[in-house]
């Protein structure tokens, strides 16, 4: 068994931490500020044993030169970025085994960044800034064709897979998806439920990739009413279900 938690960080970044249930041992994931880290690992007693990085955005890593000061840990993350300090490059189809936690398996995501990866460990999925809940990442770097294709790779895992992004924005993001599809049912119960935890101060990570094939407008692109929104807004036709994701990442790049 795992216990997954995690601490904020800057505005709305979560920095994730994975321990084994019976051990203080704990993976670091994406640390962009080491001081929440070092404060939860004051307060939870732990021992890091490893860092894991998705990929280079400065709030994802900015925070691994001071942790290094105090834990002498290797550093896995992408190998196709240029991020210092890694001690192990990852790419697709890697295996990442570390001490007494499960076999963690490495999924190439670009398209946020150009060499962005995630992690699935026992059924979680970590996957940074390239999906989010009821949205995805912005387009940092390559064609949109490529963040499609990542998506469709992480659609690929079961429906009870939990999902652990990088940041909260899912609020927002369903104000999002609401406009793209004003008839989803589950879309308008999630902006409930949401909503809900937001009032009480809880995140709304992680959720389920079953929950975001029905309520995530980027997961959908397949979908007729996703796709008749966009060729509304965009005023041509899509032929392809990769073009209308283009539509849609660029739509909501100018949504309020
Ligand atoms: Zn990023």
């Amino acid at each position: 068994m795992l216990n997954i938690f995690g601490t904020s960080a800057f505005e709305d970044n979560y920095i994730w931490f994975v321990q084994p249930s019976d051990s203080n041992a704990v993976l670091i994931i994406d640390p962009g500020d080491a001081d929440p880290v070092l404060a939860m690992i004051q307060e939870r007693q732990l021992q890091p044993v490893a860092i894991l990085i998705t990929h280079g955005c400065h709030d994802h890593v900015d925070g691994i030169s001071r942790l290094l000061e105090d834990y002498d840990i290797p550093v896995y993350g992408p190998r196709n970025e240029f991020i210092p300090n890694i001690s192990y490059p990852l790419g697709r189809s890697d295996d990442v085994n570390i001490l007494n936690f499960p076999p963690i398996s490495v999924l190439d995501i670009p398209g946020h960044t150009k060499g962005h990866i995630g992690f699935v460990i026992e059924g979680n999925l970590f996957c940074g800034d390239a999906l989010f809940a009821a949205g995805c990442g912005r387009l940092h770097s390559g064609p949109a064709e490529t963040l499609f294709q990542s998506l469709r790779t992480i659609s690929q895992l079961a429906d009870d897979t939990k999902i652990y992004c990088a940041h909260e924005y899912t609020q927002s993001n369903l104000r999002f998806a609401i406009e793209v599809e004003p008839d989803n049912v589950a879309i308008q119960q999630r902006i409930i439920d949401t909503d809900e935890l937001r009032a009480k101060g809880l995140p709304s990570i992680p959720s389920f990739l079953g929950l975001e094939r029905k309520t995530n407008p980027f997961l959908r692109c397949e979908f007729e009413s996703v796709k008749q929104s966009v060729e509304q807004q965009a005023r041509f036709v899509h032929a392809t279900p990769a073009q209308v994701f283009k539509s849609l990442r660029l739509w909501k790049d100018n949504f309020q």
